[in-house]
This record gives structure tokens, sequence and C-alpha cells, in this order.
């Protein structure tokens, strides 16, 4: 691989990219803000100006914005990334976005001679910094094993779970899932402390059973200390339940929980915690119970 484009040097991106360079690979870099394409450029990036650049001189182009709308305006918008991709190159999307827009690009990229595969994320951006994200790829098995090696330098479990679009359908499960998890946690803590017993005792107790999880050990403790900075904000997680209902509906297939979480997540944007930890859905419970889940 001579050299790879990066556009999106977000929260995510900035820390992925920087990965990429550590492991040696060559860069040009891109995004509207140009701060931070500079900063890249401090540390040996090359610094493209538009998306067609970016994808004209590179021969893998990756791709970390927000959502379905950005990632089109990038590949198909003026300047855009289609226009530099030339047969034998490859495109991988790794925002978090709509499957059935992963599978629309990868088929028309794949007209012309282009190679794609979508990969998003999970992790963080603590995990992005380590390079250990949890990345799940959909694509062409041809094209996963050429590039699994350059996804391994942003992630330590990297799995192709299917065709185009399969690694975005992949993650919307996994936002599904800990979504409703956060508000199960949330339920069981506010219905214990109504009850006069200790929130905190209660995840001490239950951890360890059934009910322990990997969400009840991030978010109980941060309930319990009243920290709702974000990790990941309710405004993402409304972008990704989006996403996921769109899907769900377009399939005639009816996801009565997640409707449930997400309309729970609109009422605390509307109440000014868009940018909370999604660990604040147990807010919408404190608000509905006016208690709140503190120990004691
Ligand atoms: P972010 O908002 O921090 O970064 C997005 C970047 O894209 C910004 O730098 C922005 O300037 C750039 N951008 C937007 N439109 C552009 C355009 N048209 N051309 C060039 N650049 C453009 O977002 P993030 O937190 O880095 O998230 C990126 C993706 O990763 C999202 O899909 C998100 O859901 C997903 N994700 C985020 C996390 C997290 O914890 N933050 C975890 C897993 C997955």
């Amino acid at each position: 691989m001579n050299k790879i484009g990066f556009i999106g040097l977000g929260i995510m991106g900035r820390p992925m990219s920087e990965n990429l360079m550590k492991a040696g690979y060559k860069l040009i870099v891109f995004d509207l803000n140009e701060e931070v394409v500079n900063d890249l450029e401090k540390m040996g990036a090359e610094k493209g100006n538009y998306p067609q650049e970016v994808a004209e001189n590179a021969d893998l182009i990756i791709t970390m914005l927000p959502n379905s709308p950005e990632v089109k305006e990038v590949v198909f918008g003026d300047n855009g990334l289609k226009e530099g991709l030339k047969e034998g190159k490859i495109y991988i999307d790794m925002s978090s976005i709509s499957p059935l827009v992963a599978k629309d690009i990868a088929e028309k990229l794949k007209n012309r001679g282009v190679e794609c595969l979508d990969a998003p994320v999970s992790g963080g951006e603590p995990k992005a910094i380590e390079g250990t994200l949890a990345i799940m790829v959909g694509g062409p098995e041809e094209t996963f094993i050429k590039c699994k090696n350059i996804l391994e330098k942003m992630g330590s479990n990297v799995v192709r779970v299917g065709g185009n679009g399969s690694g975005q359908t992949t993650k919307l499960t996994n936002q599904i899932i800990v979504a409703i998890n956060i508000a199960a946690m949330a339920e069981g803590l506010i219905l214990g402390k109504k009850a006069g017993v200790d929130p905190e005792n209660i995840y001490k107790a239950i951890r360890g059973g059934l009910a322990g999880s990997a969400v009840l050990d991030q978010k109980a403790p941060m309930v319990l200390d009243r920290n709702f900075n974000p990790g990941f904000k309710i405004d993402l997680h409304i972008k990704d339940l989006s996403n996921v209902l769109e899907t769900s509906h377009q399939l005639n297939l009816p996801l009565p929980l997640t409707s449930a979480v997400m309309e729970m997540m609109q009422a605390l944007k509307v109440d000014g915690c868009g940018d909370n930890d999604h660990g604040a859905i147990a807010k919408f419970y404190e608000k509905i119970a006016n208690i709140e889940i503190t120990s004691g």
C-alpha cells in the first residue's frame, strides 16, 4: 500500500489516522476543519484540499464521518471521492451509517472497478487512541483479506461479518443492545431506590450474576457518581437509532423496545441533554420517578 487517504478527523478519525502513521503508512488527509488537517500535516501527513484530490493520490481511502448524508456528500458531491476513485482502488467507510446507504455506495463504486468495505467501529475515543477498537466489516472476502492488516492497526478485534452493508447492520445491532441495556439498568436501579434499597449495593450484588454486563459495569458507576460527560453522546445514539428504525421499517420489522428507548432519548434531547453521555437515559427515569439514583 503506497498511500492511504483519510477523510474525517474528528474524535475518532484523528487518533485512528495517527495510529496508521505510527505504523509507518503514508497518509493524505482531509477534513472541513482545517485546524486538524494542519495538525496532522505537522505530524507528517500530506494535506488534501478536497476528497477528489485525496482519492487521486491514494490507493486506499478511509472515511470516518458523522452519518450517511456526509458520507454521500464526500463520495458523490462536487470534487468528491468518486471523481478520483479508479479501477483497483479500495474505499473503506468506517463511519456508522445506514446499511442501505453503505450497500448502495458499494454497488455504485463497483461499477467503476472500486472495491468497498463498510467497517464501523465500537469502543469510543479511548480505544481509538489505543488502537484496540472492535471493527465489524462488510464486503467481499478478498477485499477484507487485502485490508485486514491495515484495519488491525486501528482495532484489536477485526471481524468480517458478511457482504457489503453487513458491517453497518452489525453496528446497528450493537447500538440496539447497548441502548436497551442502559434503559434496563436505569429501570432496575430506580425501582431499588424508590423501594429504599441503596442502588450502589444493588449494583455490587448483581454485577456478578446474570444481569452483569459491560454496560452495567461502565454505566452504573457513572450514574451513581452523577457523571454524564460523554463518552458517547445521546445525540449520536439518536442518530444510530434513527438508522436502526429506518432500516427495520424498510424490512417490515417492528422493534418495540428500540422505539421506546428512542423516545426516551428524544425527551432527553428536548430537555437539553443531547450532549450528555448515553448513561443519562437514567435521568429520564429519575424525572418520571422524581428521585435520583444516588447511593444511600
Ligand atoms: P466527530 O463529529 O468528532 O468527527 C467527524 C469529522 O468529520 C469532523 O472532524 C468533521 O469536521 C468532519 N466532516 C464532517 N463533514 C465533512 C465533510 N463533508 N467533509 C470532510 N469532513 C467532514 O465524530 P466522531 O465522534 O469522530 O464519529 C465519527 C463516526 O464514528 C460517527 O459515525 C460515529 O457514530 C462513529 N462512532 C463514534 C464513537 C464515539 O465514541 N465518538 C464510537 C463509535 C463510533
